[in-house]
């Protein structure tokens, strides 16, 4: 079918999100609560909708450090395990009932050790809330499978301790590893280490490459240090030339990329508001996807980028004409490349992703029907 999905019929569409980081994806009203709670008092903002209006000016930053700058605060005051428990659950909540069925969320529980908090406490509030939330949104008919990715900070030294916490907590809802922070100046061979001892371990991970840095990085993550997947991967692209009759011609990394099936988790809306992309009609997603690359969508940060699952996919629409087909392909291609096991994403694929398009495409056709949520497993 070629109608163009509407904003609605996104909304509804069975979603997967495979990159998202908790501390980029708070509700501007918890920020200003757990503020006030807890005596922080460096917010350059007070109220929640001056709070909420000084996020959404890190969309027009236009530079990495204005937009990274944010994080401090929502860093600031995740510092308690009841605050973090309460984000955690919150942003479950908010992935359910923005039709996302699937999600990894990556945080680095690092960050949260200010005020005294052990890392495994931190990894246990998220757990925590993340069950919470999970539990709600199926009470209010939503339903959401979430795990989390647990990050270790590249310009720190802390990742061979944070992969140990990550094989410690994977039978209870963490499902892989991560590196985030700067990429330029920290390549992810600075953390060799931690990905030789995850190998060994049969341990699944991603690392953000191809955002920040260009080729290097993206060859260090996948040659190296053994990458399943890439965060962002968008300047894989540097590896592609046009011959004058217009046709693609691969270098050998960004052919290694796409015949080995690497998923790249492309957040376009960040990759606009960081500087890497000028705006989301020349993003290279369009012509990864033409390519056939395994191309994933996905926010990044919620609250810095104003975004949802649905608004990216809207985005994608409004740019490219893409069809529910095309919707269902990103999503398929998401889910096929989770860390959870084969039999469950599969399950998820055949039980709730193609029957939710199926019913929208359906509709297209009948009308809208009264309730097509697919039961999840
Ligand atoms: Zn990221």
């Amino acid at each position: 079918m070629t109608d163009v999905p509407t904003a609605d019929q996104i909304r509804r569409a069975p979603k997967v999100l495979l990159h998202d980081h908790l501390d980029g994806g708070l509700r501007p009203e918890t920020v200003a609560e757990l503020a006030e709670q807890q005596g922080y008092d460096a917010l350059p903002a007070t109220g929640s909708d001056d709070i909420r209006r000084w996020f959404a000016a890190a969309t027009e930053a236009g530079s990495l450090e204005e937009y990274l700058e944010r994080f401090t605060h929502t860093v600031g005051v995740m510092q308690t395990a009841h605050a973090i428990s309460r984000v955690a659950a919150e942003c479950a909540e908010d992935l359910a009932a923005d039709g996302v069925v699937y999600a990894e969320v990556r945080y680095a529980p690092e960050l949260s050790t200010l005020q005294g908090l052990s890392l495994d406490e931190v990894v246990e509030a998220v757990l925590d809330g993340f069950r919470r939330g999970a539990a709600k949104a199926r009470a209010a008919g939503n339903r959401i499978r979430i795990g989390v990715l647990l990050c270790a900070m590249r310009q720190e030294l802390r990742a061979r301790e944070i992969a140990e916490l990550t094989v410690k907590y994977r039978d209870a809802g963490v499902v892989g590893f991560d590196i985030a922070g700067p990429e330029a100046g920290f390549p992810p061979t600075r953390s060799l280490e931690a990905f030789e001892y995850l190998r060994r371990e049969n341990c699944h991970f991603t690392i953000h490459a191809g955002e920040g840095f260009g080729l290097p990085s993206i060859w260090e993550s996948i040659q190296w240090c053994g990458a399943a997947r890439l965060g962002h991967g968008v300047r894989i692209v540097d590896d592609i030339e046009f011959a004058e009759d217009g046709s693609a011609q691969l270098g050998r990394l960004a052919s290694f990329v796409r015949d080995r099936r690497i998923p790249l988790e492309m957040c376009p809306r960040s990759n606009v508001h960081t500087g890497t992309v000028p705006s989301v009609a020349e993003h290279p997603i369009a012509l990864l996807r033409r390519l056939n690359f395994r191309v994933t969508v996905n926010t990044d940060n919620r609250l810095m980028s104003q975004t949802s699952m649905s608004d990216e996919f809207g985005d994608l629409v409004d740019a490219f004409g893409y069809s529910l087909d095309d919707l269902q392909w990103f999503t398929v291609n998401a889910m096929k490349s989770a860390f959870i096991p084969f039999d469950q994403r599969l399950a998820l694929i055949n039980e709730v992703i193609k029957p939710g398009y199926a019913a929208l495409r359906s509709e297209a056709v009948f009308g809208p029907v009264a309730d097509h949520t697919p039961a999840l497993a």
